[in-house]
C-alpha cells in the first residue's frame, strides 16, 4: 500500500517476545527489562492472522525480530504458517545468533530465506563484555551455519561503540574478503537506558568510512544487496562480501522508509521512534476477521509520519527489545 508520502510500505517486522538470553549494554540495563505476561504477548496463531491481514494490502516481506526471537517457543511453527502464505516473497530473521546453529536447519525448511546476526566483537572477551553473557564461539558457528546453508545475504550488524569495538572496524571489513557476508555497521541510538552513554560514545558511518579508506584505499560504491533497505553498501576490491552502513541518526532514510513494526504485545507502530501505536490485540482476541484487520492495519499506514524525530530525544517508556529492532 502507498502512503501519504508515497512510499510504498511493504515490510512488516514483527517482534515475537520481549525476552532475550543476553543483556547488550547499549540495549537493556543488566537486569534486563520486566517481561511482558505471557496472555499479553500474541500467540504465534495471532501473528499469523496479522501477516495474512497484512499481506491483502501489500505488505510481501516480513521479518523476525525480538528481544531474541530464537527463545521463543515453537518459533518454527511460525516461520511454516508465514511461508504458507503465497503473497509472502521473503522472510527473513534478525537474531544474536546464540542458539541458531541449532535451529538453522529446522528454520530453513520451514521457509527461512535469509539472517541478519548482531555480533559487535570478533573478540570474545569484548564480546561478553558488550552481551554481559554471550559466547563468541555460539554466534560464530550460527554463522558457519548460515553461509553452510546458503541463507544468503547472511548479514552481520555491528553497532560502532566507541571505545569498545572502534578499533576492529579493520578487522569486520578483512572478512568480507574472504567469506560473502554483509557487514553493517549501525549508528548507536540513544535509546531507552542508555540515553545519554550512547550519545557519549556515539560514531557517525561516516568516520567509520574515512577510517576504512585510510586503510584500504577507496572502497568500491557499485554495490547492491538483497533486502539492502535503509543501508548504503561498498566492498573492497575483489572481496565476496560487503560492508554497508546504518546512519539512522547522522542522516535519516525516512524517506525510503518502506516498514512497519508490530511489538510482541500486539501493538503495530508505524514509526520506530514514533510512540502512537495502533492496538491489533483487542481486536485479534474480540475475534476480527481477515478484512477487519486489514482495515486496521491500513489505517495505522495512513498514519505513518514522513520523518522521525530523534533529535527530541527518546521519550519512550520501551526500549529497543520491546519494540523490536
Ligand atoms: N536479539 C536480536 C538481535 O540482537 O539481533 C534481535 C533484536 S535486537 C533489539 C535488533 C537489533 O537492534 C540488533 O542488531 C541490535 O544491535 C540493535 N540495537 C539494539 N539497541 C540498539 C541501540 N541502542 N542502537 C543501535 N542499535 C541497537
Ligand atoms: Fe538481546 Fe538483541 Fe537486545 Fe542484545 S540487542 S539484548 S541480543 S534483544
Amino acid at each position: 500500500m502507498i502512503d501519504n508520502y508515497q512510499r510504498n510500505i511493504n515490510y512488516l517486522r514483527i517482534s515475537v517476545t520481549d525476552r532475550c538470553n543476553l543483556r547488550c549494554v547499549y540495549c537493556m540495563p543488566p537486569e534486563g527489562v520486566e517481561n511482558t505476561p505471557h496472555r499479553e504477548i500474541l500467540s504465534l496463531e495471532e501473528i499469523a492472522r496479522v501477516v495474512d491481514a497484512a499481506s491483502d494490502i501489500g505488505i510481501s516481506k516480513i521479518r523476525i525480530t525480538g528481544g531474541e526471537p530464537l527463545v521463543r517457543k515453537n518459533i518454527v511453527d511460525l516461520f511454516e504458517s508465514i511461508s504458507a502464505n503465497p503473497q509472502i516473497k521473503d522472510i527473513s530473521i534478525t537474531t544474536n545468533g546464540v542458539l541458531f546453529a541449532d535451529m538453522a536447519e529446522d528454520l530453513k525448511r520451514a521457509g527461512l530465506n535469509r539472517v541478519n546476526f548482531s555480533l559487535d566483537s570478533l573478540n570474545p572477551d569484548i564480546f561478553r563484555d558488550i552481551t554481559r553473557r554471550g559466547k563468541f564461539d555460539d554466534v560464530w558457528r550460527g554463522i558457519q551455519k548460515a553461509l553452510e546453508l546458503e541463507l544468503h545475504p547472511v548479514k552481520l550488524n555491528v553497532v560502532a561503540v566507541r571505545g569498545v569495538n572502534d578499533h576492529e572496524f579493520a578487522d569486520f571489513a578483512r572478512l568480507t574478503r574472504e567469506l560473502p557476508l554483509h557487514v553493517r555497521f549501525i549508528e548507536l541510538m540513544p535509546i531507552g537506558e542508555c540515553n545519554p552513554w550512547a550519545v557519549e560514545n556515539f560514531i557517525a558511518a561516516e568516520e567509520i568510512l574515512m577510517k576504512l579508506q585510510q586503510g584500504f584505499g577507496p572502497l568500491n560504491t557499485e554495490v547492491k544487496v538483497t533486502g539492502g533497505g535503509p543501508a548504503k553498501y561498498f566492498s573492497l576490491p575483489g572481496a565476496k562480501g560487503t560492508i554497508g552502513f546504518i546512519t539512522a541518526i547522522s542522516q535519516h532514510f525516512c524517506a525510503a522508509c518502506n516498514r512497519l513494526r508490530l511489538t510482541a504485545n500486539g501493538q503495530l507502530r508505524p514509526c520506530l521512534y514514533g510512540q502512537q501505536e495502533f492496538d491489533l490485540k483487542t481486536p485479534l482476541r474480540e475475534g476480527a476477521d481477515r478484512q477487519e484487520l486489514a482495515i486496521l492495519i491500513a489505517k495505522a499506514i495512513r498514519y505513518k509520519p514522513s520523518q522521525h524525530h530523534m533529535e527530541e530525544g527518546w521519550t519512550d517508556r520501551r526500549v529497543m527489545s520491546q519494540i523490536g529492532g
